[in-house]
C-alpha cells in the first residue's frame, strides 16, 4: 500500500482504506527496513496514530479532505518540530526540544499530515552524502553499498524505500535536488523567500530554503503550494506568486529550454548520455532548444563555499554549552567549558566550515575572499537574468554522477565539494530549480535531469517537468518500482 499522495488521497476519499491503515502500513515498514535504510533518525509513531484518528473521524463524517490530509510524510532533523527532538544529527543538540513549531510544520499539522518521523541529514546539512550525520548515513535503496545523496539522504532514502510518501527537505546548495537525483525522486528547491525559513535550524541564511521530495512532479506542486506563501515571522518571506498544482497539466507555450555549456563540463559520460537523450525528448515534443554560455556559472562553486561557510561560522556561534543541547562533562573556566563543548559536540566537517568562515571573515582576509565572493554571487545572478531573457527553463545535471559508493565522500572533501558543482549556482541566484529522474546508469542507479527557471517561476518549471514525465511515466516509475525491491 505505498504511491504517491496523489494515489493514496484517492484511496483514503474513496474509503478503499482508512488513515489508520495506511500509516500502519507505513510504521510496518519502517520497523521493518529502517535498520537496513538508516533513513529515520526517530519515529513519531503514537503522534503518528493519533492523527490519523482524526482523519478517519473526518471521512466518517463525510467532511472534505484537503491534498495533503491523512498522507503519511516525514520532516528532516533541521525543521523545528514543537514537543519533538530536533538535533540535525549533531551531538551538540542532543536532547533539543524545541518549544515551537517551524511555520511549514505548523501549516501541515493543521492539515493533519502525519507525521511519520525525523530524517537522517549530514549534520547542520553540510555535506553530500549524509554520512557526516552523528547517526552514520542513509542508504540508497536503489543499492545498498551507495548512499541516498546529502544533506537530505534520510528523506530521500525514505520515499524512494516507501517509508514515507514524501519528504521536507531543505537546500542551501543542493541538499534536496542531489539527494532525489541519487534516489530517482524529484526535488524542488523553490524561490529563495516563497517557503518560510522560520523554524528552520539555519546553516547559511541567505541560501537556506525549504522543498519537498517527492515521488511525482505532481506530488512536490501539492506540497509546494501548501507550505509557500508569505510569513510574517521570517523577514525575507515574499510569499509564491500562484498555486501551481492547478495549472501543472498545461502545456509550456512556445517553451525554449537553454542548454548551458559550462553546466556539462567534467560530467560523467552515461549521466551526458542519458540527458541529451532528455533533450531530444523536449525537442520532439516541441520544445526549441538554444545552446548558451553563461561563464559565471563556473564561479559558483568557490563563491559558494566562501559565503555558506562564513554564514555558518557566524550562525553556529550560538551553540556555546549555555543556553541549550550539549555541554561538556569537565572543565574549569567558562572559556574552557566553551571550547570544550564546540570541540567535542561539532564532528569535523562543521568544525572545518566553521574555521573556514571565520578565516573568510577575519580583518586581512575578509576583503580578499568574502567581497570578493560578494561581488561574483552578482555576476552569477546577472548570468541567470542574460540566460533567462533568452530561455524559459534551463536543462543542466544535478549531479556530474550518479550517487556515490559509500565513504567516497568522506575521503577527499575538496574533490566532494566539487560534486555540487551543478546544484550551488542557483542557491547563489535565489532561484528555483528542480530535479527529476530521466535515466539509469549501467549500475541502474537513476540519473537526475535538473531544470532550472527565474525568480517566482515555479508554474513553468513544474509544467515543464510534467509534461516530461508524462512522457516518460512508464519507463521511469517501472525502474523505480524495481530500485525499491532491490534492499527487501
Ligand atoms: N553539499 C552542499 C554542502 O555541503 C550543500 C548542502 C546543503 O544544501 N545543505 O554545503
Amino acid at each position: 500500500m505505498t504511491g504517491t499522495i496523489e494515489r493514496l488521497s484517492g484511496l483514503l476519499r474513496e474509503k478503499k482504506v482508512s488513515c489508520r491503515e495506511l500509516t500502519q502500513a507505513y510504521l510496518d515498514g519502517i520497523a521493518r527496513d529502517n535498520s537496513v535504510l538508516n533513513a529515520y533518525v526517530r519515529t513519531t509513531k503514537e503522534q503518528a496514530l493519533e492523527t490519523a484518528e482524526t482523519v478517519d473521524r473526518k471521512i466518517a463524517a463525510g467532511e472534505l479532505l484537503s491534498p495533503l490530509e491523512g498522507i503519511p510524510m516525514t520532516i528532516k532533523d533541521n525543521i523545528s518540530t514543537r514537543g519533538i527532538e530536533t538535533t540535525c544529527c549533531s551531538k551538540i543538540l542532543q536532547g533539543y526540544t524545541p518549544i515551537y513549531d517551524a511555520t511549514v510544520w505548523q501549516t501541515l499539522k493543521q492539515q493533519n499530515a502525519v507525521l511519520l518521523g525525523k530524517t537522517n541529514m549530514d549534520e547542520f546539512a553540510m555535506g553530500s552524502s549524509c554520512e557526516t550525520s552523528c547517526h552514520g548515513g542513509a542508504v540508497n535503496p536503489f543499492g545498498t553499498g551507495y548512499v541516498a545523496g546529502g544533506s537530505s539522504g534520510g528523506g530521500a532514502s525514505a520515499v524512494a524505500g516507501n517509508l514515507a510518501v514524501y519528504a521536507l527537505g531543505s537546500d542551501t546548495g543542493g541538499s534536496i535536488r542531489q539527494p532525489a537525483g541519487f534516489c530517482g525522486l524529484v526535488g524542488l528547491k523553490p524561490t529563495y523567500g516563497t517557503v518560510s525559513r522560520f523554524g528552520l535550524i539555519a546553516y547559511a541564511s541567505s541560501l537556506d530554503q525549504i522543498g519537498p521530495i517527492c515521488k511525482s512532479v505532481s506530488d512536490a506542486a501539492l506540497v509546494y503550494d501548501a507550505i509557500s506563501g508569505r510569513d510574517p515571522m521570517d523577514s525575507t518571506s515574499v510569499g509564491q506568486k500562484e498555486p501551481v498544482a492547478p495549472q501543472l497539466a498545461k502545456r509550456p507555450e512556445n517553451l525554449t529550454i537553454g542548454v548551458v555549456k559550462e553546466y556539462f563540463q567534467g560530467v560523467d559520460a552515461q549521466v551526458e548520455e542519458a540527458l541529451q537523450s532528455a533533450i531530444r525528448t523536449y525537442e520532439k515534443m516541441g520544445a526549441r532548444i538554444v545552446d548558451l554560455s553563461v561563464p559565471s556559472v563556473s564561479y559558483a562553486l568557490p563563491v559558494y563555499y566562501i559565503l555558506a561557510c562564513a554564514e555558518a561560522s557566524s550562525n553556529l556561534g550560538r551553540y556555546d554549552g549555555i543556553r541549550y543541547g550539549y555541554r561538556a562533562a569537565h572543565y574549569g573556566s567558562v572559556h574552557e567549558m566553551i571550547c570544550k563543548t564546540r570541540s567535542e559536540g561539532f564532528g569535523p566537517e562543521v568544525q572545518r566550515r566553521i574555521l573556514l568562515g571565520s578565516y573568510v571573515l577575519s580583518a586581512g582576509y575578509y576583503d580578499a575572499y568574502y567581497k570578493k565572493a560578494q561581488n561574483l554571487r552578482g555576476a552569477v545572478i546577472k548570468g541567470f537574468n542574460e540566460a533567462f531573457a533568452r530561455c524559459d527553463v534551463i536543462l543542466a545535471p544535478t549531479v556530474p554522477m550518479t550517487a556515490f559508493p559509500k565513504g567516497f565522500a568522506v575521503q577527499d572533501q575538496v574533490q566532494t565539494y566539487q560534486t555540487d558543482v551543478c546544484t550551488v549556482p542557483v542557491n547563489i541566484a535565489g532561484i528555483p530549480a528542480l530535479s527529476m529522474p530521466c535515466g539509469y546508469d549501467q549500475k541502474s542507479l537513476p540519473i537526475g535531469m535538473q531544470l532550472i527557471a527565474n525568480r517566482f517561476e515555479e508554474t513553468k518549471l513544474l509544467q515543464t517537468a510534467y509534461w516530461f514525465e508524462q512522457e516518460m511515466a512508464g519507463e521511469i516509475y517501472r525502474k523505480t518500482e524495481w530500485g525499491c525491491r532491490q534492499y527487501a
